[in-house]
């Protein structure tokens, strides 16, 4: 078996034998699929990994099988890529060195369930933990838009914010992960435990240091949430009914986001259900508060278009609300013309109505705004992913500094490296634990160029770094 990503000289057939009892994956065109992830949102990105590829998956069914393959991709010196449900944004589970992909998605058992929280293996489908959760009368404190597909575990090691965090603030807010469990790639794996603040050390890098098995998470009392959409003549008016929705305790949305007319019309499945040629609101409501609801849209001049419980939702033929927020926004336009891609915006505080209507004006024609509002530190804020009509690398420079001369901080969605992107710098906390759990270097390396300055140092001495 020859080097599929053409970056190996392994003999993969070799190492594929020694793999077992675990089960793999060896036909090329499976590995080429199982090396993608949603990076082609990026016409940059997908230019650049289009041709990356693993060399062999590798499927582990429990902790015991993935120190297996751990020790074997140790002792032969192998790239590992951790992969979930292949749905990250910026490449993060593309193997940019070639290597073994180990997918987690048979490790997915929900272990323990109690109140105020769930333990699950890292690959559980999160739909899955909250059909497990359902019978407790408890819910996911968040889960992003991604529900049906995507892993927790993918969703620690890579995602932010979701449906829920409006009312339970992003992920790495106190008390949200409870614990993790990840593995060091080395002769013999060790499990570490990190609790509490500790959980910041692996949460969100992207799987380069440390193999997530188990999570604990904070759970939620189910509530009987609505689907509430709402429409209006102007987006000044529907994103300040928007902001004012998610900031009044009388309503306690768990999501509200603010979409631009042009992007809903790419929604053909809320065809007939809202009104046409309007900016439109789409929100998860508690039943017991969808008078309030209406009554601060009717406010803006407005007007409720649907307020559904699920059963009734699914009766009337309508997609979840959440295929209509975060990213889903722009993967329903994408499904129509992938001209379009997006970006990742932080609205300055306060984020109100004026800020936006500024920047909406200076921006131009091929960006259309869609806001997310959601909590940190208790406050709520906003965040744009707005629908970019891509004509080069340049443009998008050019909205790039349009946004940051208005104040709004950019996370560049563009770039498959950790640094470039969401976190902005160096973390070299994630850094020092890498060095700690994966002294070869192994994991997803490529992904951090700042790992390249600092992999000759102690874990002692990146930690420093941290602290300057
Ligand atoms: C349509 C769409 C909507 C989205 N909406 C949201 C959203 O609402 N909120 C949000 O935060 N993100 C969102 N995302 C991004 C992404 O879906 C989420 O981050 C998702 O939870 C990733 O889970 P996954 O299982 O697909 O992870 P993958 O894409 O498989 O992996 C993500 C990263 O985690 C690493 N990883 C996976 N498993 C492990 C493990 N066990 N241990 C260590 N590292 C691991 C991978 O190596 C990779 O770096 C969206 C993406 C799309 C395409």
């Amino acid at each position: 078996m020859t080097s599929i990503s053409g970056k190996s000289d392994l003999d993969w057939a070799r190492f594929a034998e020694r793999l077992a009892p675990v089960e793999v994956i060896t036909e090329p065109v499976l590995i080429k699929k199982r090396s993608r992830d949603f990076f082609w949102y990026s016409p940059i990105l997908n230019e650049e990994l289009k041709k990356c590829f693993g060399d062999l998956v590798a499927v582990p069914r429990n902790a015991e099988e993935m120190k297996h393959c751990l020790r074997l991709a140790y002792d032969a010196e192998v790239p590992v890529v951790l992969r979930g449900g292949g749905t990250g944004n910026y490449g993060q589970a593309v193997p940019l060195s070639g290597g073994l992909i180990i997918e987690t998605t048979a490790m997915n058992k929900v272990l323990e369930i109690g109140d105020g929280f769930v333990r699950v293996e890292a690959g559980a489908l999160m739909v899955d933990i909250n059909r497990a959760l359902a019978e407790s009368g408890q819910e996911m404190a968040m889960f992003p838009s991604t529900h049906e597909i995507a892993t927790i575990g993918g969703f620690v090691a890579g995602g932010s914010v979701g449906i829920g965090s409006l009312a339970t603030g992003a992920l790495r807010e106190p008390g949200n992960l409870i614990e993790l469990k990840a593995l060091s790639v080395e002769a013999d794996p060790q499990e570490h435990v990190f609790r509490g603040d500790d959980v910041l050390k692996i949460h969100h890098a992207w799987g380069l240091n440390g193999v997530i098995t188990e999570i604990t998470l904070r759970t939620v009392p189910s509530r009987n949430w609505f689907a509430c959409m709402a429409t209006f003549d102007s987006y000044k008016s529907c994103y300040a009914a928007g902001y004012q929705i998610a900031t009044t305790d009388a309503v306690e949305p768990k999501m509200a986001s603010v979409v631009d007319r042009r992007i809903a019309e790419y929604f053909p499945r809320l065809k007939g259900h809202v009104r046409e040629g309007h900016h439109l609101l789409v929100c998860y409501v508690p039943g017991e508060n969808i008078d309030p609801f209406r009554d601060i849209v009717a406010t803006h001049g407005g007007q409720t278009e649907l307020a559904l419980g699920d059963e009734e939702r699914e009766a009337a033929k309508i997609p979840h609300a959440f295929e209509f927020c975060f990213n889903h926004t722009t993967l329903q336009v994408l499904k129509s013309d992938r001209k379009a891609t997006y970006q990742q915006i932080g609205v300055p505080e306060p984020a109100d109505v004026d800020a936006i209507e500024r920047l909406r004006s200076a921006i131009g024609e091929d960006v259309w705004t869609h806001h997310e509002f959601f909590r940190l530190g208790g406050q709520v804020v906003a965040a744009d992913l707005p629908i970019i009509w891509y004509s080069g690398p340049e443009r998008l420079e050019e909205i790039n500094a349009t946004y940051e001369m208005h104040g709004f901080a950019v996370y560049n969605a563009h770039t498959s490296e950790l640094e470039r992107g969401g976190l902005h710098n160096a973390d070299y906390t994630h850094l020092a634990w890498k060095k700690r759990l994966d002294p070869k270097g192994l994991l997803n390396s490529a992904k951090s160029a700042a790992w390249q300055d600092v992999k000759h140092l102690s874990a002692t001495e990146i930690e420093a770094k941290a602290v300057k």
